[in-house]
């Protein structure tokens, strides 16, 4: 079943694919020239003559997970037992897909005084990683606040990487949080627990209240992460007009 319209599909190569963390899978493919996208937005990939699939289909929407100026598109994935997925960990490198796009506008504003505070519910970290690894690369001057939630830190991917990048990046902080805390396997000394408003102000430094430079909340994940997450900020006084939602519908 195709999730969007198709009208700009490319056939792109298999280059590479690794586990990123526990049941997660990045997979990446040769940037075709002219491919332009902004960080945030998704493509829809259909494999073409897949050795199986199932009553789902051949195609799924991803949001892309690399940053424009790089010469792959990453897509990273949380691994199930469905045909196109099996199809994803088996297939040779190499093999062909059709790549859509890009859609979506779930995009960072132009306004520069308003810091960006994006919050990921494990999966919806993708769109979050472009955006960073591309606000560091072309030194965006924003604010940038990561609050990102996982049950433990092996179901966390990019953890790491985020982690260095908020060393060298002085306009972003990130805030990962572990929600299954009693079974926890190694030792975590960040936050613990559902993001919610009182984690909100402690790191945003009262920024919520703050009438001088309004933020804008950014929301991606499966569709019940993020249905909470916009809840939450609904509860903490956040107006809908300030948010932006991507919800990985198909979760
Ligand atoms: C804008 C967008 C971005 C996404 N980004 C990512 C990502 O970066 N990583 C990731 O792992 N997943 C992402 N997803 C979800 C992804 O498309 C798959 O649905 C998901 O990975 C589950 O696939 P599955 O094969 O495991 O499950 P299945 O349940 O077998 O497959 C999901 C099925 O749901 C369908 N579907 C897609 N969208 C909807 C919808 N809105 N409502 C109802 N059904 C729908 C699909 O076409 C497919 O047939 C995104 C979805 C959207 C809409």
């Amino acid at each position: 079943m195709s999730t969007v319209a198709n009208s700009s599909a490319q056939v792109l190569t298999l280059n590479s694919r690794r586990e990123v963390a526990e049941r997660t899978m990045a997979f990446e493919f040769t940037k075709p020239l002219g491919f332009e996208f902004k960080a945030g937005q998704f493509a829809e990939i259909t494999w073409i003559d897949p050795p199986e699939t199932d009553a789902e289909g051949n195609a799924r929407a991803f949001s892309i997970a690399s940053a424009p100026y790089e010469d792959r598109l990453m897509f990273t994935t949380r691994l199930r037992d469905t045909a196109f997925k099996r199809v994803l960990q088996k297939t040779q490198i190499g093999s062909i897909a059709k790549v859509g796009g890009p859609f979506g506008d779930l995009t960072l504003h132009n306004n520069v005084s308003r810091p960006a505070v994006l919050l990921a519910g494990g999966i919806g970290i993708t769109p979050f990683r472009s955006m960073i690894r591309h606000a560091a690369h072309v030194r965006l001057p924003h604010k940038l606040f990561l609050f990102y939630a996982n049950r433990h830190p092996e179901d966390a991917p990019f953890l790491e990487e985020l982690s260095a990048i908020e060393k060298e990046n002085v306009n972003f902080t990130f805030i990962p949080t572990m929600t299954a805390v009693s079974r926890l396997q190694r030792q975590w000394t960040g936050e613990t627990g559902h993001i919610d408003p009182e984690m909100l102000t402690r790191h945003l430094n009262g920024l919520p209240e703050s009438s001088v430079a309004v933020p804008i909340y950014y929301v991606a994940g499966p569709p019940a992460m993020a249905k909470g997450l916009r809840a939450m900020l609904n509860d903490a006084g956040i107006d809908d007009d300030d948010i932006r939602t991507e919800e990985f519908g198909g979760y």
